[in-house]
């Protein structure tokens, strides 16, 4: 059977397309998921090319055909396991559809599901625009960031993925190719499906083209590091930043120590030594002037709220080195990590959370790093390895800071997603009812159960 449908899928893409050795298959089994949570992969699993949307539909035709799973996969970035096939079937790989056209006059981009999330930001830099947002690793490819719905640090002006997405060109899981929306900016027909994609995790239909929407570049950005002595004063400013009309593109909180070690393992140098807890404030406008105002503001805020001096970074080389060590810091915590947590709660209550974290640590004599995208209340909590650590203390761990998200009018996951690792948490967050709709809408989108049939629902 497998060597029949090996030849089939050859048919439909050309030979060189297809990939089955067992070696050649593994770079695609895994995802960023941390080795101790992520699902064993199968390596009974067929790895496919397509290069255009047809050849996406055919071999859904096929997959039907013969009842085998597909497991759609992007830049495998993913923290939640989404696109790891925990059965044997298809992988497919949307890498080779990495086309991107710029529409200058709509501020649009038409990109193909393959291309990169550098991709897309190049492409708009060479046109004169920009993708403000940075929903991932660069690596991560359009359709895996619009699967996931992705956010990221610069989500604060132009909101996460599902507001930068206006038109997506979908295969259905039966074959049929559909087009939900376009360059249009306001369109109102029908129910938006292309919102109920968006998000879905690659189990409502394979996303091969998008139409992206573009900004202006900024003129004039900066990025400011404010240090505090309090976490609570740290915390406390950032709905007062929003209060005062200045609208930053990302309002990060991190933790001095933790910095400092990421900064020393990259061979740079943190610029702000003064105090434990401290904000990063990006701030990106349209003109010298702009950013001079809203700098002031932001500075006489930080003078009037407990804040020590603040460091101003405003050459391109000394705000690129900032970002860097922010973005780096899960990589650098991987090796010794459980588990990458992405609780989301209203923003004015992310020092309730950030508070059960400190007493959870002190109750259990752990390290819990702790940072985030402190601007939309989206916390990143990492449960390290410790000695003598155990299956059952983590599930207790996780389960508390999933209560007090919960309980604080928050949820489970704000950008990562339920994927194959949070499954067994999705009837925390939603009723039954709920599910159950949610159940009844993947059926009739892949009655067969044929892509992802194992992630997101318990
Ligand atoms: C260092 C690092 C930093 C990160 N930072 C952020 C961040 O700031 N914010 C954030 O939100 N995430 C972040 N992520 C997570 C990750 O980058 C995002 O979740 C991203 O959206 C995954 O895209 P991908 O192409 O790698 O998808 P994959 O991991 O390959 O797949 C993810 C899901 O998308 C589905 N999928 C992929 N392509 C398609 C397609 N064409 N059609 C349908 N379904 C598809 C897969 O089946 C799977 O369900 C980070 C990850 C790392 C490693």
């Amino acid at each position: 059977m497998r060597e029949k449908i090996v030849r089939e899928l050859e048919s439909i893409v050309g030979a060189e397309w297809v990939v089955s050795a067992e070696e050649a298959v593994e770079g695609y089994l895994y995802d960023e998921t941390p080795i101790p949570v992520r699902p064993e992969a199968s390596s009974d699993v067929i790895v496919v090319k397509p290069g255009s949307a047809e050849e996406v539909s055919r071999i859904l035709v096929l997959a039907n055909k013969h009842g085998v799973p597909v497991f759609p996969r992007g830049g495998g970035t993913g923290l939640a396991g989404a696109c790891i096939p925990t059965v044997s079937g298809i992988i497919l790989s949307l890498e080779r559809m990495n086309k991107i056209i710029v529409d200058v006059d709509n501020l649009m981009a038409e990109a193909e599901a393959g291309a990169t999330l550098r991709d897309l930001i190049d492409a708009a830099d060479k046109a004169g625009l920009s993708f403000p947002l940075h929903p991932g690793d660069e690596g991560a490819q359009i359709g895996g960031l619009i699967a996931c719905n992705a956010g990221g640090a610069r989500a604060i002006k132009t909101g996460v993925m599902r507001s930068c997405i206006k038109g997506l060109e979908l295969v259905l899981p039966t074959g049929e190719i559909i087009r939900l929306g376009g360059k249009v900016l306001k369109n109102n027909v029908g129910y938006d499906l292309m919102h109920l994609v968006i998000g879905s995790e690659g189990t409502l239909g394979i996303i091969t083209r998008a139409w992206i929407r573009l900004q202006p570049r900024s003129a004039a950005s900066a990025t400011i590091v404010i240090p505090f002595e309090r976490r609570e004063d740290a915390l406390k400013i950032v709905p007062e930043i929003f209060r005062r009309g200045i609208i930053p593109l990302a309002v990060e909180y991190v933790e001095r120590v933790l910095v400092e070690r990421v900064g020393s393992n990259l061979g740079l140098k943190w610029p702000c030594t003064s105090a434990e807890y401290q904000l990063i404030v990006i701030l990106s406008e349209n003109s010298e002037d702009a950013l001079l105002g809203a700098l002031e503001s932001l500075l006489e805020l930080c003078n009037s709220s407990g804040a020590l001096e603040p460091v101003v970074a405003e050459t391109r080389k000394e705000q690129d080195e900032i970002l860097r060590i922010r973005s780096e810091i899960y990589s650098i915590l991987k090796p010794d990590m459980v588990d990458i947590l992405d609780v989301s709660v209203p923003p004015a209550s992310l020092i309730d959370l950030i508070r059960t974290v400190n007493e959870l640590e002190i109750r259990y004599r752990v390290y819990m790093p702790v940072y985030g995208h402190a601007g939309d209340g989206n916390l990143h909590i990492h449960l390290m390895k410790w000695d003598g650590w155990t299956k059952e203390k983590y599930d207790e761990l996780r389960d508390a800071i999933y209560a007090k998200a919960i309980e604080l009018g928050g949820t489970i996951t704000g950008e990562h997603g339920i994927g194959f690792i949070r499954r067994k948490y999705l009837e925390r967050v939603l009723d039954r009812r709920t599910i159950e709709l949610m159940r009844a809408i993947k059926r009739i989108f892949d009655p067969n159960n044929i892509i992802n049939p194992d992630k997101v629902f318990p």
